[in-house]
Formats: structure tokens, sequence, C-alpha cells
């Protein structure tokens, strides 16, 4: 908090008047009986004004700091002056202490006759003007007279007070108790301008945030502060006084960039810079929340587009594993496992809208000798050339499968006997006629048996297909290369 009162123009504005800085340096040398009184004197109670920033303050660890305290140690190294330094909480406290000469020492403080009667000033050695404070609409610098027509707060019981009132009779003036109160008043819209003391004025307007405020120019009275002693002690007046006049022009500038210099502006936490703060991190959050986002709509789109790619791989995984499930291996026709689940599906379908179907069960002539002659490879060659041929017969919605290793089962769709019995015949006669060649350029021709049922004769698979078998049977029987339709008469029926 004590930042808040370091600030550099704060002290742009402050004068310091020194007297006698251009006297011969010997003036500045303690006389003997300075020097012996100070031997007398071992002990100084020094009380600055506990919180009056920059001129004198203690900071937060206690330690007392300030223009004046810079001014003390100078004084301190050049005569051997060490004052012991008094805290005390608040300044009516310290003047108690020093009329009951608790106290022997002040700081930084103004003259008055009630103060002379127990205190002896030095000169004058820092000087502390009021100022015009106003609100920021009012434009330009101002005078006193310019404030004619305008509410001025004044601080009651204030020196500044007490000079305006008396220099400008006219003025509209309002007193308040305190600063603070005046500060409000004016930043409020509640009276136009304040005199006050520029250092502090500017401390409250930071600290509470009344930035609608500016310093608007000065008001022709200054604060003179001076050290004070206690009135029996005229000798250490004389010593103060003139540790003061040996304080050299540079080495006040350098008491002053010291503290000009101090850059307390940034730790100042005022309300504004809170919120300013507060803008900042929404802003950055703002900015994080919306990068987050692009990162995650990007990671989205990203999982999205493998999910979509192993979707499709898993699609085709399964489509081809339905299709190994269904398909026979080598000749790419029905499964016998699937075939026979088409058929059942379509001997009830059959049932339910009174229509037909005819199987036809066929095994190749004599395959057993195929192997053995060309061997299993030309036996396979021969297989799926059978069912090539097999399939140019056939219309689409027929359906054909491989139910053991030379023997297939041929499914036609609303068929009536005849017809079945004309395709069958038709295949038969293609399987015989058609030459099948084999990878070593051999050809040679195969036979098949046909065994034919129709539904009509019975509305069970099983049952159907062990008619199919025992036409087939009964083809093979009469010389292969040929067609059989069961002929339940013939071959009273077995249900298995
Ligand atoms: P038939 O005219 O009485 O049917 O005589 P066949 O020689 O065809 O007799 P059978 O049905 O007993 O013989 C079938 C042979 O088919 C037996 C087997 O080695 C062979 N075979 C079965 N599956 C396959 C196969 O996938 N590939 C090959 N190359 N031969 C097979
Ligand atoms: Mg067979
Ligand atoms: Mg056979």
């Amino acid at each position: 908090m004590i930042g808040l009162l370091l600030k550099k123009w704060m002290l742009l504005v402050l004068g310091v008047v020194l007297s006698g800085t251009l006297l011969a340096e010997d003036t500045f040398m303690l006389s003997r009986e300075e020097e012996r009184w100070l031997e007398q004197h071992p002990d100084i109670r020094f009380a600055p004004a506990p919180y009056y920033p920059p001129v004198e303050f203690f900071d937060e660890n206690d330690i007392y700091r300030g223009i004046t305290a810079d001014f003390l140690k100078i004084m301190s190294e050049r005569q051997g002056l060490d004052m012991n330094v008094i805290q005390y909480t608040n300044w009516d406290k310290v003047v108690e202490a020093a009329k009951n000469r608790d106290v022997d020492v002040w700081g930084a403080a103004a003259i008055t006759p009630e103060r002379q009667e127990y205190m002896s000033f030095t000169r004058p050695y820092i000087r502390l003007p009021a100022v015009i404070v106003v609100r920021k609409d009012l434009d330009g610098p101002l005078n006193m007279r310019d404030l004619d027509g305008h509410k001025v707060v004044l601080i009651k019981g204030y020196a500044s007070s007490e000079y305006v009132k008396e220099n400008y009779p006219n003025l509209d003036v309002l007193e308040v108790p305190d600063l603070e109160t005046g500060l409000r008043m004016v930043s409020y819209g509640l009276s136009d301008a304040i005199i006050a003391t520029n250092a502090a004025a500017l401390f409250y307007i930071e600290r509470d945030g009344l930035t609608n405020l500016r310093v608007a120019g000065e008001s022709g009275f200054a604060w003179q502060l001076r050290f004070a002693v206690r009135n029996d002690w005229p000798e250490l007046v004389s010593i103060i006084q003139k540790g003061l006049d040996s304080i050299s022009d540079d080495e006040l500038r350098t008491i002053f960039r010291r503290w000009i210099n101090l850059g307390y502006e940034g730790e100042i936490l005022t309300p504004q810079l809170l919120l300013q703060i507060a803008g900042g991190i929404f802003v950055l959050l703002a900015i994080m929340v919306f990068v987050w986002n692009r990162m995650l709509r990007h990671q989205v789109r990203e999982r999205t587009q493998a999910l979509n790619k192993e979707l499709e791989e898993r699609k085709a995984l399964e489509s081809k594993l339905r299709r190994l499930a269904t398909t026979d291996e080598l000749t790419g026709i029905m499964n016998r496992r699937h075939l026979f689940d088409c058929l059942r599906q379509e001997l009830r379908r059959a049932e339910r809208y009174d229509t037909s179907l005819a199987l036809l069960m066929f095994d190749v002539d004599h395959f057993k000798q195929i192997n053995d002659t060309y061997g299993h490879a030309a036996g396979d060659q021969v297989l799926k050339a059978v069912v090539g041929i097999c399939q140019q017969v056939l219309r689409e919605n027929d359906l054909f499968g491989r139910i053991g290793g030379e023997e297939f089962v041929v499914a036609l769709l609303e068929t009536d006997p005849q017809t079945t019995m004309n395709v069958a015949n038709r295949i038969c006669q293609s399987i015989a006629s058609t030459p099948i060649a084999l990878s070593n350029g051999e050809y040679l021709t195969s036979t098949i048996s046909i065994g034919v049922v129709h539904s009509s004769q019975d509305k069970n698979l099983e049952v159907l297909l062990s008619y199919s078998d025992r036409a087939m049977y009964s083809a093979k029987q009469k010389g292969r290369n040929r067609v059989e339709a069961f002929d339940s008469l013939e071959s009273p029926p077995i249900v298995l």
C-alpha cells in the first residue's frame, strides 16, 4: 500500500525548498558547544508522521523511509546526529507525545502558533502544494479564478482551506471533514473541484479507483514542512538546520530521483488494475477455450475419419466372412448349409403363397476315375467347369449349391413338373456335350446323373432331399448321364 503514494507523477509536482544551500561548507560544521550538546544527549527521540509518504512513512516492515528519512541519513553521516526513531500509530499521538516531552523531534511538520508554544521549527525543507482536483470532463489547466461559478470542496480545519476562503471569498465552497469524502463528492458529480494536497489526493484517487478525477492546477497554497524540536532545545534546532543546509542540490536531486525511480506503479492493485487483470484473464481463457475447441474439433474429425475407415474395413471383412460362410470355396456357388437355409425359406414361402418349387440333385459320374486319371487338381477343375456349364442353363432366380464332394442341388422356383424336366435334361445334355479344358491342355467331357423331385410331393426339405437322392440313385442305376424324376408310387417315401 505504501507504494501507492510513491508514484512518479506525484513527486513531479512536489517541490523542495532548501534554505542556505549556497552557504560555505564551514558554516555546516558543528560548533564545540553543539558537539558537546550532542554528547550530552545520546537519546534524542524522533517521531515522524507515521504515514505521510513520500515525505516520510513506515513501510510494511516498519522501517522508517521517505524523503525526510534520506535527509536524516545524510545528516547522520555528516554530523553524527543519530536519533532514535519512534513509531506512533497516528499523528495526533505524535503531537501528544511531543507535548508531554516523550518525543523531542518531528520530521515534517507545518508551523502553527499553537505548535510554537512547545516546539521550535527549522526553516522549511519540503514544499507540498495544494492542488485543484476536478473531474476529467473539465478540460484544460485551471487556476483558482477558473473555479468561479463552480462548487468547490474544502477540507475543514486545513490551512489550505483557510487560505482559499481568505483569498477567494466569492467561491461557492463547501467544507467536508476529510479528503476522502471530498474526493468522492467531486467524483460523483456532487461538487466540481476540491483543493487538496497533491500527494494525498493522488493516493486516494488511486486507492479508491476514482479514475474520473485529475489534477488541474495549483491552488497557490503550499505546505511548508519543517523539522520541529522541543522548544527548550534550541541547540538541536541549530544542529538540524546546519544539517539541512549542508545538503547540496545534487544530493537533493539524487534523493528525488531515488523516490521517483522506484517504479512502484506496477505493484499497485487498484480496482481498475484488478478489472484489467480480470479482463486479461478472461480474454486469455476465451482464447484458450477457442483453441481448445478447435483442437477438440480437429481431433474429433480425425477420430471420425479413422472410425469410418475402420467401419469400412469391418464391413468389408464382415461381407467377406459372410461370403465365406455361405459360399462354397471351390466353385463359388452356395455351400450346403446356406443352400438348405434358403431352400427351407423357399418351401415356407411356396406353402404360404401356394406356389411350388422343384429340386434337382445331381452327382458327377465316375468322378473317382477322373481324379485317379488326371489328379485331384484336375478333378477340381472339372467340378468348377460343371458348375459353370450348369449356370449357363439356369436362371438368376434359381438356387444352386454344392452339397457334397461332387454332388449338387438346384432349386427351380415356381416351375411346373414339365418345365423342371426340360431344364434338368438341358443341364444333363449340356454337361455331356461340353468339353472341359484341363490346365495341362487336355480336354475331357464329363456326365452327370440327375434326380428330380417336386414340392408338391412333400413340404419337408429332408424328405424332398431324400426323394431326389433316390431319384438320382435311380438315374445312376439306369446307366448314368440321365435324368430321373422321383415317383412316389414306384418307391414309397421314407421319412428320415
Ligand atoms: P458314381 O458315378 O457312382 O458317382 O462314381 P464316382 O466315382 O463318382 O463315385 P463316388 O461318388 O464314390 O466318388 C466320388 C469321389 O469324388 C470320391 C472323392 O475322392 C472325390 N471327391 C470328393 N470331393 C472331391 C473334391 O472336392 N475334389 C476332387 N478332385 N475330388 C473329390
Ligand atoms: Mg458321389
Ligand atoms: Mg459320383
